[in-house]
């Protein structure tokens, strides 16, 4: 793509505020985003909200929110403001309509005044026939005066553009020339029987006045672009340059959908993350998350794949975005996870574990731990131990013991019997000789803890797990912690050797 002639940049991501921020959405955004900083244009941020059917409440404020979370800012729309405004489409039907009126006075498009019922019988019947149905353009075509009279009759009137006779070529930057033949043409509607106008309409006009230079928006999209170069003809509009990107497919080679979801639960799987939502309540990194969804499509040419939105600003390029299906690799989501939570200062990862942990609270903060109110550096300990992470997720199971009261710590019957009871009870043994190491000490630091473990494992000739599991059963009921001598200081020497008690009590108890 030359761009450099190209004047100026103005691209737009186009959500319909109908549930949450799909991830496929968020790779149009981003593609969007680098291009607008690549040339030193603008983002435009519009709402397509005039399908009353779909709409789901809050979607548009958890659409922003997610986007924030990803940092893809925008130049104009919501909140943002510009001189191109307003950008919810909702407020905009009275420019739909001019322009519907124009298309009307002008015969390229008409009335129809078919009854849903009607159009019903027609396609049953033209199915039958010939396995499919096109929409009959009447003749003669109804009049302005006809269609306004029925409509005020109540009836729910639709307005539909008359499609030219004639090939309509997309010349698309990524899949090239793409042709519908004038014989697969239908008269499309343009505004529905509610007067509200379609999505093609709404867009058409919307990327005109929005002086929108480049549409980069999934391949779904692609069989609507002859409808949308049709009306631009139609109004005397300029046709922007089009780039259609790859579908997005699971691993297993089915298509990505919200859809996944469902399926998953009737199977009695967990949900796969679907939105970008959920991969936030999920705890990934928005750095990981962006790079992995950057490379669903495109590449940079080079054998390296991390980068941050800067060094994908310079290396995006839309002669790089393939053709083919992208296919959607969670476990390279992981892996990209776990490294960019390695490479990130302590503070940006404190900062993002933070949004984590409101998201999934809700925006509400954690504030106690069993060492009384979570600071900062309290967060930044439980990163620090936890170390080597895939996601924040993991990091609150394994630092759960910290938030639990000593009395409601569970017990995996499975850890204890492995761990504790089994050779006659070694754990047990291996305990009530720490506890009493544990009680001796004047300090508790990791530093301390550490040799005192290692001077048993040295004294008892025995691996670390034989001295460290027995410990983490007891302060945590199972098995799986940061480093021991790091659990036990994080959970302080009243708590860990009150746990121990508690545990050997149980024990007591059983016998
Ligand atoms: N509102 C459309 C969608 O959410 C936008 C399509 C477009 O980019 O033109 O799919």
């Amino acid at each position: 793509m030359t761009l450099q002639d190209s004047g100026n940049v103005r691209v737009r991501f186009a959500p319909s505020p109908t549930g949450y921020l799909h991830i496929g959405g968020a790779r149009t955004v981003l593609f969007n985003w680098l291009l607008a900083r690549k040339y030193g244009g603008k983002l435009i941020l519009r709402i397509e909200d005039t399908d009353r059917t779909r709409h789901v409440e809050d979607s548009v404020g958890q659409i922003l929110d997610d986007l924030r979370w990803l940092r893809l800012t925008w130049d104009e729309g919501p909140e943002a403001g510009g001189a191109f405004g307003p950008y919810y489409q909702s407020e905009r039907l009275d420019l739909y309509n001019k322009y519907l009126d124009q298309l009307l006075a002008s015969g390229e498009a008409y009335y129809a005044l078919e009854t849903p019922e009607e159009l019903g019988a027609m396609r049953a019947a033209a199915e039958k026939a010939t396995g499919g149905f096109r929409y009959p353009r009447p003749d003669p075509l109804p009049s302005i005066e006809e269609g306004l009279a029925v409509r005020a009759e109540g009836r729910a009137v639709v307005v539909r553009l008359k499609m030219p006779a004639a090939d309509i070529t997309v010349d698309d930057e990524i899949l090239g020339q793409v042709t519908v033949a004038a014989d697969q043409h239908e008269d499309f509607v343009i505004q529905k029987g509610d007067g509200f106008p379609t999505y093609h309409l709404a867009c058409v006009v919307d990327d005109e006045l929005m002086k929108i230079s480049h549409v980069l928006r999934g391949q779904e999209h692609l069989m609507n672009t002859p409808k949308h170069i049709a009306l631009q003809r139609a109004l005397g509009f300029s046709t922007p340059r089009y780039a259609h990107l790859p579908v997005i497919f699971n691993i297993d080679g089915s298509k990505m959908s919200k859809r996944d979801k469902e399926k998953a639960i009737k199977k009695g799987l967990p949900p796969p993350e679907i939105d970008v939502h959920d991969f936030r309540v999920a705890g990934y990194l928005p750095e990981a998350v962006l790079n992995f969804i950057s490379l669903l499509g495109w590449s940079p040419g080079e054998d390296r794949e991390q980068f941050d939105l800067q060094e994908m600003t310079t290396l995006f390029s839309v002669d790089r975005i393939g053709k083919t299906n992208a296919k959607f690799d969670r476990e390279k989501l992981q892996s990209f996870n776990t490294d960019w939570a390695a490479r990130l200062s302590e503070d940006r990862l404190l900062e993002a574990y933070k949004e984590y942990l409101s998201a999934n609270l809700d925006g509400g903060e954690i504030s106690e731990w069993v060492n009384g109110p979570v600071t900062d550096a309290v967060l930044r300990l439980i990163l620090r131990a936890c170390r080597g992470f895939r996601t924040f997720r993991q990091v609150d199971a394994k630092v759960r013991f910290l938030f639990t009261a000593d009395d409601d710590i569970v017990y995996d019957p499975k850890a204890v019997k492995k761990v504790l009871k089994k050779n006659d009870g070694a754990g047990y043994a291996m305990l009530e000789d720490l506890l009493n190491r544990f009680e001796a000490l004047t300090e508790w630091t990791g530093d301390v803890l550490e040799s005192l473990l290692n001077r048993v494992m040295t004294e008892k000739e025995t691996k670390l797990g034989h001295v460290a599991q027995p410990i983490r059963v007891a302060i945590t009921g199972a098995t799986i912690s940061p480093s021991i001598h790091e659990s036990l200081f994080l959970l302080g020497p009243e708590h860990s050797l009150a746990r121990i008690r508690l545990c050997l009590a149980k024990r007591e108890d059983e016998s």
